[in-house]
């Protein structure tokens, strides 16, 4: 069975580049994982996750603990280095079952890799004696938490490493974050990604916001740059038609991992917009629109918010909402062109199933949707309307 096709979202899944990005600075009130110290800029969250492993030298005959509610390029770096992931569950909070880990954890076990959902922090402090008792590392997976703080500690300070993935959180087309409180990571050569991708990132970030209407006027001058790259992939067709590829397929949307681009720079344009972005505005907005769709979706017949509070400090990825009939909910939604993630839908198949019952559930009913800074309020609102309707509720 061929899978339907649906119509592209009405509104940007994903930032979406506008003037407004670069407001000025203002001085964020909340703890980042960009404020720790040791970084390396890599091209995507994956990259950033293979560079940890490969820093702790995990490699054929190791294994890892990685959550059983994960997303399939957050297994690749593991299998990727020939180690074994060994899944553990995960409880109805998205927290990690550390009775679980116990059970799980055996002399192989090189590292722990503990993800913070959705944007909503989890107290490090157990999971960082567990593994200092064990001997092993704590990689905190911070993909969907750009900004938090708890037990006294700030997002991905507990982990000898973390990871960030900056697409999610800029209107960029490349970008991930290795991070370390304590260790130097400034032996980690990087090489550069070459003009081509350099250009690739740049125009890929221009034509997504002018796909929603983001630059206004300024779209017309985006002419020039997107005839300039048609030239060069054409050029680069013709000219080398087995060539490498000049960006991994990882981001336009696979889930695979590229081992050529490991050890890559992030390309400059995003290093750009992400120096330039406003990170007071990453953190209000997502939160005031969060705060939208709580308002209008708290209390649903058929669904419900997996977080009905929005803690201090944190800034949501994803507003997730579990629904009782995904079957009819998803396709009602995507024919109208509403956008939404599904972290989870598909699970390793290296898992036994029936591993972890919360995992199974989140991957078959949770569904995601974009609260991100460049949607203005009017589209939040056009959004809950439509998952109100798709749910049953009356207008
Ligand atoms: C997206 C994601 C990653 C990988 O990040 P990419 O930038 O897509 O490579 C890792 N962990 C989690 C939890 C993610 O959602």
């Amino acid at each position: 069975m061929t899978p339907p096709r649906y119509p592209e979202a009405r509104i940007p899944v994903r930032p979406a580049l506008s003037a407004a990005s670069f407001l000025p600075h203002q001085h964020t009130v909340a703890a980042s994982v960009l404020d720790i110290p040791h970084q390396c800029l890599v091209t995507s969250g994956r990259v950033a996750l293979a560079l940890a492993l490969r820093e702790l030298k995990v490699g054929a005959g190791d294994e890892v603990l990685a959550p059983a509610f994960h997303c399939i390029s957050m297994i690749e770096p593991i299998t990727s280095l020939g180690a074994r992931p060994v899944f553990y569950r995960i409880n109805a909070d998205t927290s990690c079952d550390l009775g679980d880990i116990e059970r799980c954890m055996s002399a192989r076990c090189r590292a722990l890799i503990a993800t913070h959902y959705f944007g909503f922090m989890h107290d490090m402090r157990a999971l960082r004696e567990f593994c200092d008792a064990n001997g092993i590392a704590l990689i905190e997976d911070c993909a969907h938490c750009l900004f938090g703080e708890a037990g006294g500690q700030a997002v991905g300070a507990a982990g000898d490493f973390a990871i960030a993935s900056l697409r999610k959180f800029f209107p960029i087309h490349d970008g991930g974050c290795l991070l370390s409180r304590a260790r130097s990571l400034s032996h980690i050569e990087l090489r550069s990604p070459g003009f081509a991708f350099a250009a690739k990132a740049a125009v890929n970030a221009l034509e997504y916001a002018l796909q929603y209407h983001r630059l206004g006027a300024a779209g017309r001058l985006l002419r020039l740059p997107l005839a300039i790259k048609d030239q060069l992939r054409t050029q680069a067709k013709a000219a080398r038609p087995r060539a490498a590829a000049i960006s991994p397929d990882s981001l336009d949307g696979g889930q695979e991992l590229d081992l050529d681009w490991i050890d890559k720079r992030i390309s400059f344009s995003s290093r750009y917009i992400i120096a330039a972005s406003s990170m007071r505005r990453i953190f209000d907005r997502r939160r005031s629109h969060y705060r939208v769709l709580l308002n209008f979706l708290g209390e649903l017949r058929g669904a419900a918010p997996l977080f009905s509070v929005l803690p201090d400090g944190i800034a949501p990825y994803v507003f997730p909402l579990r629904v009782d009939c995904p079957e009819t909910v998803f396709p009602a939604l995507k024919r109208q062109g509403v956008p939404i993630v599904r972290f989870g839908e598909y699970l390793s198949p290296l898992m036994a199933p029936r591993r972890c019952p919360v995992s199974d559930d989140f991957s078959r009913r949770l569904l995601q949707f974009p609260c991100h800074q460049e949607l203005s309020t009017e589209e939040v609102h056009w959004m809950t309307q439509r998952i109100k309707d798709a749910l049953g509720e009356n207008p």
